[in-house]
C-alpha cells in the first residue's frame, strides 16, 4: 500500500436512493475523472454536469462533478467527487471505471488517515468524525460537530501552550540560571500550573459525569426480587419483554433494551433482584446487577409499597449511596396495593439526591408516561452548553494522566527539584497532546528559545 496512490471509494450507502457519490483522492485523481469524462476543464469547486464513460467508452452515467484542487480539500490532496445516480449498478461501475483508469480501491477510513497525516484533521477531530457517522442523540451529534470544527483541539493546544511555557521557564532556571530570569518568576510558574490544573480538572470532571450524553444513556432498574422491576421494563417499553412472575428470583440475569427519548438512545437494563442469598448462581447475578448499576448513568431504584422495609431495601438504599454522582431515581411501585412501606425511614436513610415517584407498574400505560417524562427531564438537564466534552475514554485517560503528572509536578516544585518537575510537565504535555498530535521536544526548545533572549 502506498500513500502516493490515487484512492477512490464510494462514499455513500449502498442501496437505492437518488443520488451516491465515488470520491477519488490523490495526484491523479483529475486525470481520471478527465478520462472517465473526456473533459478536462473543471473549474475547482464548481459542478460540472458530464457524462461518464468506461474503458470502452460506453456511456455509464450522467453525473456531476467537483474537483477541490489541492490542499484545499478533506484530504489535503486533489480530489474529485463524482455524484451520480443512486442503487447498486452506477455507483459500482464508476468505480469500476476509476480502478481500470489507474486508481486504488481506497481502505476504510482511509480518506480521513490521509487527513490527517497532512494535518488537516487532528486525532481528536478523527475521532469525532468517527463519533458523529454513529451518533447516539442529537445532543452528542451538536458536541461532536463542535470538536470537528476544532473546539477540543483549541482546548489542547491553549494547554499545551501554558505548558510549553512552564516547562520552557524551568529549563532556563536549571541551565542558565545566571541569566536574565525575571523575579517571581517561580510564583508565576507555580499559579499558572494551578490555573492549567483546574481548568483540566472542570473538563475532566464534567466530561466524566456526562458520558451518557455520547456513548448513550445507561439505565439500570435495581431493587430487591420481587418489587416489580420487570413489569416497569415491560410498561416503558409497552410489551412483554421481561418474564413477569410472583416468584422471587426470577430475572436472574439482566435484560437490555434500548428506547429513545427526545432523540436520545437510553439502554435500559433490568437487573437480577439484589437480596441476601446463599445460593451461588444468585449470587452471581446479584454481583452482576451492582456492577451494572456501577456502570450506569441513571439508576431507577424500585420498591415495593405494599411490604414492609427489611434488610434488602437497606441493601439497595446502600448501594444508592454509593452513587453521588448519578442520576438516581426512586420508584414506589404497587401503588395500587395498600401502603405499608415507611417512606419517611427510606428518606431519612438517603444520604444523595434522590427524585422519587408513585407508581402502579400493572397500569402499563400510565407507568412510562409517568417515568419517561421523568427521563426526559433528566436528559434535558444534562443537555450541555458551551463546555468543553472530552467524548472518549481514550481523551479521559489522556487528561486523567495529565492531572497526575501536574499534580506531581506541584509537589517536586515545592522543594526545587526543577529536574523532576520538568520531567513531570513533559508527562503532562505528552499525555495532553496525545489527544491531537503527538508532543514533539523541538516544541519546547521554539518556546524556550522565543522567550527568553539568552544571549547565547
Ligand atoms: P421483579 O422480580 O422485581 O422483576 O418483579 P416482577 O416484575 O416480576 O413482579 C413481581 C410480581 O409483582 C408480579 O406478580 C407482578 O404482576 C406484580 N406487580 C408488579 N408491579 C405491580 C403493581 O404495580 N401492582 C401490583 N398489584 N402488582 C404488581
Amino acid at each position: 500500500m502506498n500513500e502516493k496512490d490515487t484512492i477512490v471509494a464510494i462514499s455513500t450507502p449502498q442501496g437505492s436512493g437518488a443520488m451516491a457519490i465515488v470520491r477519488l483522492s490523490g495526484s491523479q485523481a483529475l486525470a481520471i475523472t478527465s478520462k472517465l469524462t473526456k473533459k478536462s476543464d473543471f473549474l475547482p469547486r464548481y459542478a460540472t454536469l458530464s457524462s461518464v464513460f468506461d474503458e470502452t467508452d460506453t456511456l455509464i452515467d450522467e453525473a456531476i462533478v467537483i474537483y477541490f484542487k489541492a490542499p484545499h480539500s478533506y484530504t489535503r490532496e486533489e480530489v474529485c467527487e463524482i455524484q451520480c445516480h443512486g442503487g447498486l449498478i452506477s455507483a459500482q461501475m464508476i468505480l469500476q471505471a476509476c480502478l481500470k483508469a489507474g486508481a486504488r480501491l481506497a481502505n476504510a477510513g482511509e480518506f480521513s488517515k490521509r487527513a490527517f497525516l497532512n494535518g488537516r484533521l487532528d486525532f481528536s477531530q478523527v475521532s469525532a468524525l468517527a463519533k458523529l457517522i454513529e451518533a447516539k442523540s442529537q445532543n452528542a451529534a451538536k458536541i461532536l460537530v463542535r470538536q470537528l470544527k476544532g473546539e477540543l483541539g483549541d482546548f489542547v493546544e491553549q494547554t499545551r501552550h501554558a505548558l510549553l511555557r512552564l516547562l520552557a521557564h524551568s529549563e532556563v532556571m536549571i541551565d542558565y540560571s545566571e541569566e536574565d530570569i525575571p523575579i517571581n518568576i517561580t510564583e508565576s510558574i507555580l499559579s499558572e500550573l494551578e490555573a492549567t490544573k483546574e481548568r483540566l480538572r472542570r473538563v475532566y470532571e464534567f466530561s466524566n459525569m456526562r458520558q451518557g450524553t455520547i456513548e448513550g444513556y445507561r439505565l439500570s432498574i435495581i431493587g430487591k426480587p420481587n418489587v416489580g422491576k420487570s413489569s416497569v421494563l415491560n410498561a416503558i417499553l409497552l410489551n412483554d419483554r421481561a418474564i413477569i412472575s410472583p416468584i422471587a428470583g426470577t430475572t436472574r440475569d439482566t435484560i437490555e433494551e434500548n428506547i429513545t427519548i427526545d432523540g436520545n438512545t437510553i439502554r435500559l437494563i433490568d437487573t437480577a433482584g439484589i437480596r441476601g442469598t446463599q445460593d451461588p448462581i444468585e449470587s452471581l447475578g446479584i454481583e452482576k446487577s451492582i456492577q451494572s448499576a456501577k456502570q450506569s448513568d441513571l439508576i431507577l431504584a424500585v420498591f415495593d409499597v405494599s411490604r414492609t422495609l427489611d434488610e434488602d431495601d437497606k441493601e439497595i438504599l446502600n448501594l444508592l449511596n454509593s452513587f453521588p454522582d448519578k442520576h438516581c431515581l426512586i420508584a414506589y411501585n404497587k401503588n395500587d396495593l395498600p401502603v405499608a412501606l415507611d417512606i419517611n425511614a427510606i428518606e431519612k436513610c438517603l444520604k444523595v439526591p434522590c427524585q422519587s415517584v408513585f407508581i402502579n407498574a400493572k397500569d402499563s400505560k400510565e407507568c412510562a408516561i409517568t417515568l419517561k417524562e421523568i427521563f426526559s427531564a433528566v436528559l434535558k438537564h444534562d443537555e450541555v452548553g458551551e463546555e468543553i466534552l472530552l467524548t472518549s475514554a481514550f481523551q479521559i485517560q489522556a487528561v486523567q494522566k495529565a492531572l497526575d503528572s501536574i499534580t506531581e509536578a506541584i509537589k517536586v516544585f515545592g522543594n526545587l527539584e526543577l529536574e523532576l518537575f520538568s520531567y513531570n510537565i513533559t508527562d503532562a504535555l505528552r499525555a495532553i497532546s496525545s489527544i491531537t498530535h503527538p508532543y514533539d521536544i523541538s516544541e519546547m526548545f521554539d518556546t524556550m528559545f522565543g522567550e527568553f533572549c539568552l544571549g547565547k
